[in-house]
């Protein structure tokens, strides 16, 4: 494919396992993005008057080149995040949510008509997409989070340009050539390479712009977006919280909370990191959850020798590291992990369980990104959903126990996205048909649901048609 733009600087990209910094990625130069967002404005137009239908056949040729390209995605990613469990899921699921949106676009965006309560006056509901929407996505699942919202977008008509994080963006390559495969897409989906900056001018450019990231960035795009009035979608940063009832299946909730926060190495944004339980079994589940906690090894020296990859972002580690410091400092116990270990030039944590904690303590309060689990005990389950709610994020929670009470529980959380007797289940559902909406409280975001029809919704402008099919005056003209 020839790019648009002529790529000029390069990217300093560090390798998440050993350490290695190359500068061989290009970059797009700012100066470079009118030119791209007018070759996407004007592609749009073609891409909308090709309709539902024509759209949803245009991805399913592109979702079958990305199927016979599955070895190079998972090598990029791999290469990226210095995972592979991770990465196959990841190179899947761009087949998968063509598949499931495909499903939900045409009900979704159908338009109806009827009569109003006026007589002699008729509706019709329309849709217009938002022409050109800017994604910003983040370094944890690069790959996923880069087509999460361009998936629904594209369906719902939009035109869409990426700019994923610089940390992690080798994936793009192999992603740009199934691309350039596909001519009904040239334009209409586009990848930019750079950081922040060109996040920031993308924003300046486009008529709406869907962001994943960190809470403190996520206030900057949502200001910009503000100042130029421009629809804005930002999901962002959790603290998301994990109760056990007396009468769960503790077996069960230990094995579901142990891979709910430490999948990814805990680099998920809908990551259990604070775990609530009962008193009368705070022992129990502690030494359970221990116990499978020690059984994760870290991926090394292969990356499939081990479910727990590396810290993808250098400074993630002084993050985990301080939250560490400042829970001993306090009176946390340590029972297992509990150190940045250095391997191969990577930075690696092993799943780690304390206890004895309070919310006094960064590691119960900010986002660890982290394969921490801070276990504390309540002594009614009053105060365990007061603990759960004490935060300011409101992104998933888990309870688990006999199912009415935990049910009970869940309709007391504050967060948008519940699981019950299981926990992390919730992103597993982006765009399933069968599943209804849910959105970010709090700081963890803003702007609508990633699941449910309601997730392609967001991409278009609704219409209103009225038309008068008499031929009458109408009750309020002048009459002149
Ligand atoms: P950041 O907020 O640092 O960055 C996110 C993206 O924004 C990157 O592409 C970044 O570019 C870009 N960016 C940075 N500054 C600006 C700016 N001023 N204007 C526009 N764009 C900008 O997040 P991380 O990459 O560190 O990702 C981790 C965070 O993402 C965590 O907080 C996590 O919870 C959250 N997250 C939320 C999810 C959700 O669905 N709610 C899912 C996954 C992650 P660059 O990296 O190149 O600087």
């Amino acid at each position: 494919m020839t790019p648009v733009a002529t790529l000029l600087n390069t990217l300093s990209v560090r390798n998440p396992r050993n350490g290695v910094v190359s500068c061989d990625t290009p970059s797009t130069a700012i100066d470079q993005l009118d030119a791209i967002v007018s070759r996407a404005r004007a592609a749009q137009v073609n891409w909308q008057a090709l309709g539902v239908e024509g759209r949803i056949a245009v991805l399913a040729r592109w979702r079958d080149l990305l199927a016979g390209m599955q070895d190079q995605l998972i090598a990029a990613v791999t290469l990226d995040t210095g995972r592979i469990r991770e990465s196959r899921r990841e190179a899947a699921n761009i087949g998968k949510w063509i598949d499931r949106w495909s499903v939900i676009a045409p009900v979704a965006l159908a338009s109806s008509d009827g009569p109003t309560s006026m007589p002699g006056f008729t509706y019709t509901s329309d849709h217009a997409p938002i022409p050109v929407l800017g994604v910003i996505s983040p370094w944890n699942f690069p790959m996923s989070l880069s087509v999460m919202d361009a998936i629904p977008a594209l369906l719902a008509g939009c035109a869409v340009i990426i700019k994923p994080s610089e940390v992690t963006p080798h994936f793009i390559g192999p992603i740009e050539d199934s691309i350039a495969q596909v001519p009904e897409l040239a334009g209409v989906l586009t990848y930019i390479r750079g950081a922040g900056d060109l996040g920031a001018a993308l924003i300046d450019r486009v008529d709406g712009i869907c962001f994943t990231g960190s809470t403190a960035t996520g206030r900057k795009v949502a200001a910009r977006a503000g100042a130029r009035l421009i629809p804005c979608f930002v999901e962002l940063g959790g603290k998301d919280a994990a109760i056990v009832l007396e009468g769960a299946d503790l077996e069960r909730a230990a094995r579901a909370i142990v891979t709910g926060a430490t999948l990814g190495t805990g680099q998920q944004c809908y990551s259990v990191e604070r775990i609530y339980v009962a008193r009368a079994i705070h022992d129990q589940f502690l030494a359970l959850l221990t116990d499978k906690a020690r059984k994760l090894d870290l991926a090394l020296p292969q990356p499939d020798d081990g479910p727990i990859g590396p810290l993808i972002f250098a400074p993630q580690a002084a993050i985990i590291e301080a939250h560490l410091a400042d829970a001993r400092a306090k009176g946390a116990i340590v029972h297992c992990g509990g150190e940045i270990e250095r391997h191969g030039g990577g930075l690696w944590v092993r799943p780690t369980v304390l206890s004895n904690v309070t919310h006094d303590m960064a590691v119960m309060r900010d986002e660890t990104f982290g394969p921490l689990l801070p276990v504390m005990a309540f002594d009614s389950v009053d105060e365990a959903v007061r603990l759960a709610n004490d935060s300011n994020y409101g992104l998933t929670g888990a309870v688990f126990g006999p199912q009415d009470q935990a049910m009970a529980v869940a309709r007391r959380m504050n967060a948008g996205g519940i699981n019950v007797n299981d926990a992390g289940a919730t992103p597993f559902f982006i765009g399933d048909a069968l599943v209804c909406a849910n959105d970010s409280f709090g700081d963890s975001g803003l702007g609508g649901s990633r699941t449910g029809p309601a997730s392609i919704l967001r991409f278009v402008r609704q219409k209103m048609i009225v038309t008068n099919v008499t031929n009458d005056p109408s009750a309020w003209w002048y009459d002149v």
